[in-house]
């Protein structure tokens, strides 16, 4: 037990509902089926569980976590207990008296999404008419009441090309960071993958565009911090999935499942919730929480790869999703049997499909999920 860390991070998925409808939204595809949300009280409990365990940083998230009406209380209660805390919001659903009572709560740090950096691309995106002027106006309130702001785009093959005016729009907006980050094939962002994953080209393009901006901004002396987050689509090893299962992060999705990631939620493993058992009984003792944890699940050529300590395998997530298995190797990885899957993916960014062709994550779309799972 005592090799066993902390969970320093703290994930509340408060809710899956959202005004938005991104195509690449990492919230599971039947979350429509999600109707149970914690209470104020057992979130409350939640934190202070979590608290005593160490956990140092908290985020609130969904969904968009601006529905829930207790959220001012939350953001207290984190406070109070010391968290560091952050809003991680599409901003849709803000206004200039939630973000002056937020502060008043003791809210450290609001990340905005942004689509893209016009309202024709964003809007399309997002789903909704006016979400690129009220997200604009927001993130100036943000910064007139004095808070560190991070910006955030999803990037992909629709709006990567405008990599060089989203950086311009965030500095004349004052972000004190900007991340750029290439789609995560998670959820509804796996579902539309052929639609969304950015040529080798294009990437490459986007990156040497942002080091020019680092340099810019570097030369100018900005605090601004600009960063690439790339897809490991286009590896040959895998990332260290959320440095280790269960080794750091805590996420609890809005119906109080605990998981060691956002995403895990479709393995075929039994997680616990935090309304039958203690966090402390899952963290360390939980099967969902000890199934990844160590090496002794590896199969080869993990088991006896000299790398296994820096990437553990890889994501079990993607292992899940790509070979149907979550014990193997993430596909990711050039010595993985399946890696064929991820050069047909890289070939598939050349298909030409037009944002109107990628399916909306919205409830109506999610039903429609569920019944063709229900009838398989
Ligand atoms: S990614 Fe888009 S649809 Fe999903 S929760 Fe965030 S804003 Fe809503
Ligand atoms: S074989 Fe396994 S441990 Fe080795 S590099 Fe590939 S994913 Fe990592």
């Amino acid at each position: 037990m005592s090799a066993v860390g902390l969970p320093l991070w703290l994930l509340a998925e408060l809710t899956y509902r959202c005004p938005l409808q991104c195509p690449y939204c990492s919230n599971p595809l039947e979350y429509a089926q999600i109707k149970h949300e914690l209470s104020t009280e057992q979130w409350c409990n939640v934190f202070e569980q979590a608290r005593a365990m160490g956990a140092a940083q908290l985020g609130f998230s969904g969904g968009e976590p601006l529905v829930r009406q207790d959220l001012d209380v939350l953001i207290e209660h984190a406070h109070q207990l010391g968290f560091y805390t952050n809003l991680i919001t599409s901003g849709i659903g803000l206004t200039e008296d939630k973000i002056a009572r937020f502060k008043h709560a003791g809210l450290d740090h609001i990340q905005i999404s942004f689509q893209a950096s016009d309202p024709v691309v964003n809007d399309a995106l997002a789903g909704s008419k006016h979400a690129f002027q009220h997200k604009l106006e927001m993130a100036k309130l943000v910064k007139k009441y004095d808070y560190s702001m991070v910006l955030n785009f999803v990037i992909h093959r629709h709006n990567i090309e405008q990599i060089a005016e989203m950086i311009e729009l965030s500095i004349a907006l004052g972000a004190d960071s900007v991340e750029l980050a290439v789609c995560q094939f998670y959820g509804w962002a796996k579902l539309n993958r052929q639609g969304l994953l950015p040529t080798q080209d294009q990437l490459r393009l986007a990156e040497e565009i942002t080091q020019q901006y680092r340099d810019k901004l570097q030369q100018e002396n900005s605090a601004c911090k600009l960063i690439f987050v790339v897809p490991d689509y286009y590896e040959t090893r895998p990332k260290p999935c959320m440095d280790g299962w269960g080794k750091v992060f805590l996420t609890i999705a809005p119906d109080g499942m605990a998981l060691p990631c956002h995403a895990a939620r479709q393995l075929p493993i039994q997680f616990p919730y935090v309304q039958k058992q203690t966090l402390q009984q899952i963290w360390y003792q939980s099967t969902g929480f000890n199934y990844f944890r160590g090496d002794a699940w590896m199969p080869e050529p993990c088991q006896s790869c000299d790398e296994k300590e820096k990437d553990y395998g890889g994501c079990r997530c993607q292992a899940f999703m790509l070979t149907g298995k979550a014990e193997n190797t993430d596909p990711v990885c050039s010595k993985s049997v399946h890696h064929e899957v991820i050069l047909e993916a890289q070939q598939q960014a050349e298909n030409q499909i037009t944002i109107e062709q990628l399916t909306a994550r919205n409830s109506r779309n999610s039903k429609s999920f569920i019944s063709v799972i229900n009838v398989q």
